[in-house]
């Protein structure tokens, strides 16, 4: 690791980040190494990006080779990988087209200005200062950083010091149809006003919170009811980490279009919006990108989707991710005084503390020192968000690393 700057000099990256004071430098499958040889079980995997873990032989080919060929072009041109990536996400999905981009914060930008499109185009609300376009989002949820995006995200933590906020966000307890319901009823009191509504199949950040079933179909019933576009915010459970391709299928509920980053490029920085041909509302100049959808990010994304199938992975996250939560339900038992649960889909499980055992950061401090990266989902619950390809060997020796934290916390 380099050295920390020398007294009276400034560190060159800005406090963003409270870092481990460990710097990760080599990865191979699950595993990773630091700058002294320490090797780390990765149940973070970059957060949910590193979906065929690190150093795959299959992407560093993938990629070498587009290296060798062409690594980005302007959007002002058409860009096969580009095509071939959204019709590999369409064909596998309830959508027809597909915007690119780099990040989550990213997509869901462009499904905010999409549902305020859709709400002046189809539901014919004037968006004005006094009376703007509503996106209903959940309380406790995450959609990222920028400014949108962060209103979006129903967290005052996230919105402290840089008020004021972007106009015509509204929050409801997630999974709570009545409270739904009325926030929706009073939102509209006077006439159309709601746009759309944001949700994530599962909160991951706001701490792996699974959706209701019925909460979902019945939010799905009263968009249809009155035209409110329907986005789900697939940027951590989406790609096959829930067990499924998608989060939506495990609801049984189908939104206007979704949006996608983490695990789609596998490390590489790729971001998406999908949509249903219906909801298509963005025409040439509405919006863009100059990195979006270029050919090297999209032969990530598209290695990643041919390897999840090559390598049947669904199958082996719904099975892997049966054993994390069985082993991790196993511990709850062992340790019923700081444990209280387990919940989650697939290979995004969280473990619950109790609010007597101490904070989540605290264990996953803990962990990292028995050689065990997870990352905390809130105050009280450690995330688990392994490589898709992780072993059930690797499953028990995290669960068993995660112990040995625990018993030293004491
Ligand atoms: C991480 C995350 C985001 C933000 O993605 P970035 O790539 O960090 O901008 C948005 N939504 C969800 C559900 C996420 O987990």
């Amino acid at each position: 690791m380099p050295p920390a700057a020398p007294v009276g000099q400034v560190d060159p990256v800005m406090d963003t980040y409270a870092r481990f004071p460990i710097s990760l430098t080599r990865g191979r499958g699950a595993w990773v190494w630091d700058d002294r040889g320490r090797r780390y079980l990765d149940c973070v995997a970059g957060i949910a990006v590193c979906t065929l873990g690190h150093s795959d032989a299959r992407m560093r080919r993938a990629l070498n080779r587009q290296l060798g060929k062409l690594q980005h072009v302007s959007n002002l041109y058409r860009i096969p990988e580009q095509e071939e990536l959204a019709g590999a996400i369409t064909a596998r999905s309830c959508f027809d087209r597909v915007f690119f981009c780099n990040s989550g914060a990213e997509a869901n930008e462009a499904a905010i200005k999409l549902a305020r499109k859709h709400g002046q185009t189809v539901r014919g609300i004037q968006g004005t200062e006094a009376r703007p376009p509503l996106i209903l989002t959940a309380q406790a949820s995450f959609h990222g950083r920028t400014l949108a995006a962060v209103t979006a995200t129903g967290q005052p933590k996230y919105h402290r010091g840089f008020e004021p906020m972007v106009s015509g966000f509204r929050y409801f307890p997630y999974n709570d149809t009545a409270a739904f319901e009325a926030l929706l009823a009073s939102s509209e009191a006077e006439g159309p006003q709601v746009a759309a509504v944001l949700l994530e199949p599962l909160q991951g950040e706001g701490g792996v919170h699974p959706g209701d079933r019925a909460f979902f179909q019945r939010v799905r019933e009263l968009c249809d009811a009155r035209g409110i576009l329907l986005v789900f915010d697939e940027v951590q459970i989406g790609v096959g980490r829930s067990g499924r391709l998608w989060g939506y299928e495990t609801l049984g509920v189908e939104p206007d279009a979704f949006t996608l980053a983490k695990g789609l490029g596998g490390g590489i920085p790729i971001g998406a919006l999908a949509v249903k041909r219906a909801v298509d509302h963005f025409r040439p100049g509405d919006h863009a990108s100059t990195f979006g959808g270029n050919p090297f990010a999209c032969r990530a994304g598209l290695t990643v989707l041919a390897e999840i199938e090559r390598r049947q992975l669904l199958g082996h996250v719904q099975r892997t991710g049966q054993l994390l939560q069985q082993t991790l339900g196993d511990l709850v038992k062992r340790h019923p005084q700081q444990l209280a649960g387990v919940r989650g889909w697939g290979l995004l499980q969280g473990l619950v503390l109790r609010p007597e055992a101490p904070p989540a950061p605290a264990v996953v401090k803990a962990a990292l020192e028995e050689g065990l990266l997870v990352v905390p989902a809130g105050a009280d619950v450690v995330r688990f968000v392994p490589p898709l390809t992780i072993q059930p060997r690797q499953v028990r020796q995290a669960v068993e690393r995660l112990e040995k934290a625990l018993i030293g916390l004491g």
